[in-house]
């Protein structure tokens, strides 16, 4: 591929690019954990240490994402303006920034530290989630297949919650490999990220969730990189490896219950290597948020980060018992299994299938209290991942909210899945069963909202 940059460009480009955006004027509510403080200690830990002059760091400016980036991926319900504001634009802008100085081999890797965070934002939305409205990651994704022409991508998610809206945006999607380790969902929000959710019947082992029992420290991670994860990436052999960084598995981080320090943090990093990493989570503002996030920026730049400690940290406190050992050893390798059998199991489900695979889905939105139910098709196409639709709708408490009726034909569709899925955009038009009848057309790049009440199409 022509617009793939070769390793020689890439190691030419030495420096690691950083990208600040705090989102001032931006939080769910003055005093809510996601709020704009938490990048304020980070940012003053960075230049007290100077970091902002070493060669090896270079500083770059943010830019808005465009509506149609973010249509790329969703099917916001009215529209894209009505569930994002200039900050969203503005984080989801800055892994753009990243991604072309990476493609244009002027930088080695890059950090986003961003907020409004994005991993809980799935394919339809209705409203926030989990903190996120958009995307960042997800955006990131398409536009590199889109401007870059790559292909294969892969997403590692550190953050301590499941990744469940990037998981649901590339369900079946199996060019995207999605690997999510976190805090077990029966102990965490958002409940979900167990071993069995392992990507659509066309994808199957495209999406690899390692559930960590409460408690555990860098040793059990660095079991799971090591036994898993890079094993994994070797074999996928990704364009780009990419890291949804969250902070909060830190210790001292006030929503969850991991024992993760900055050095296993910047370890972590350093082993991942990913080429962007886009701030998620991370609610220790002032204990955990500064080092983790020193320690990640050095690990990327190369640079010596032994002395990133936190003030009270005491090595060997956190262990972890016999039992969590044993559990991590039989998660890992129940997802080494499915990842070996993945294409075996995606012929079974094929065969067990058949044309169309449809399922049900019920969404909760906790920020907005709005409950969303979904269904879902995707055609398991043997040319093609195959078109897919979403029929969703969604509530705040009686109050019944918008309808809508998505169509998505991914990036590679064949022609007959472009067909059908145009077919059923104007068949679904005509009706007047959803307020919107939505396209994503990836291979087009065009994005269309049609409003069945005003009969107005809107194109992104
Ligand atoms: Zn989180
Ligand atoms: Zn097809």
């Amino acid at each position: 591929m022509a617009s793939r940059i070769s390793q020689a460009d890439r190691s030419n480009a030495r420096k690691t690019g950083l990208i600040f955006f705090p989102a001032f004027d931006w939080a769910i509510s003055p005093n809510h954990p996601e709020r704009e403080e938490r990048l304020l200690y980070t940012r003053d830990q960075i230049f007290e240490e100077g970091l902002m002059d070493l060669p090896e760091i270079e500083e770059h400016k943010p830019r808005l994402a465009s509506e149609k980036d973010v249509a790329r991926v969703h099917f916001c319900v009215p529209n894209v303006k009505s569930q994002v504001t200039e900050a969203h634009l503005i984080a989801a802008g800055s892994t753009l920034v990243l991604s072309d100085a990476l493609m244009a081999g002027k930088i080695r890797n890059g950090f986003a530290l961003v907020r409004p965070p994005g991993h809980h934002s799935m394919r339809v939305v209705h409203g926030n989630r989990g903190f996120c409205n958009i995307n960042n990651m997800a955006i990131m994704v398409e536009y590199l297949r889109r401007k870059h022409g790559l292909r294969r991508i892969a997403i590692v998610d550190t953050d301590v919650h499941h990744g469940d809206g990037t998981q649901d945006i590339f369900w079946h999607d199996p060019d995207v490999l999605f690997i999510s380790f976190h805090q077990d969902g029966r102990t965490l929000y958002p409940g979900s990220g167990f071993v069995e959710e392992m990507g659509g019947p066309n994808a199957l082992g495209r999406t690899l969730n390692v559930p960590l029992p409460p408690g555990t420290t860098d040793e059990g991670i660095h079991y799971v990189l090591e036994n898993l994860v890079m094993p994994v990436l070797d074999e996928f052999g990704a364009d780009l490896v990419l890291n949804s960084a969250g902070q909060d598995n830190h210790y001292t981080d006030p929503l969850a219950n991991m024992r993760f320090s900055a050095q296993g943090y910047a370890r972590l990093n350093e082993i991942l290597k990913p080429a962007i990493a886009v701030l998620e989570g991370g609610y220790a503002i002032e204990s955990a948020l500064p080092y983790v996030n020193m320690g990640i920026i050095q690990a990327m730049a190369g640079l010596d980060y032994s002395h990133v400690i936190e003030p009270d940290y005491v090595k060997g406190r956190f262990q972890q018992t016999r039992e969590m050992n044993l559990a991590i050893e039989a998660t890992v390798g129940r997802l080494q299994d499915i990842w070996e059998s993945r294409e075996n199991l995606v012929a079974i489900a094929r065969e067990e299938y058949g044309q169309f695979y449809r399922t049900r889905k019920r969404i909760f939105y906790d920020t907005d209290m709005i409950n969303e139910s979904q269904m879902e098709t995707v055609r398991l196409c043997d040319e093609c991942p195959g078109y897919n639709t979403v029929a969703t709708e969604a509530a705040r408490g009686y109050g019944k909210l918008e309808s809508a009726y998505c169509i998505s034909i991914p990036i590679h569709a064949c022609k007959s899945c472009k067909e059908d899925a145009h077919e059923e955009f104007e068949e679904h038009r005509l009706e007047l069963k959803y307020d919107y009848v939505n396209l994503q057309d990836k291979p087009a790049d065009v994005y269309k909202s049609y409003n069945t009440r005003t009969r107005t199409e809107k194109r992104y």
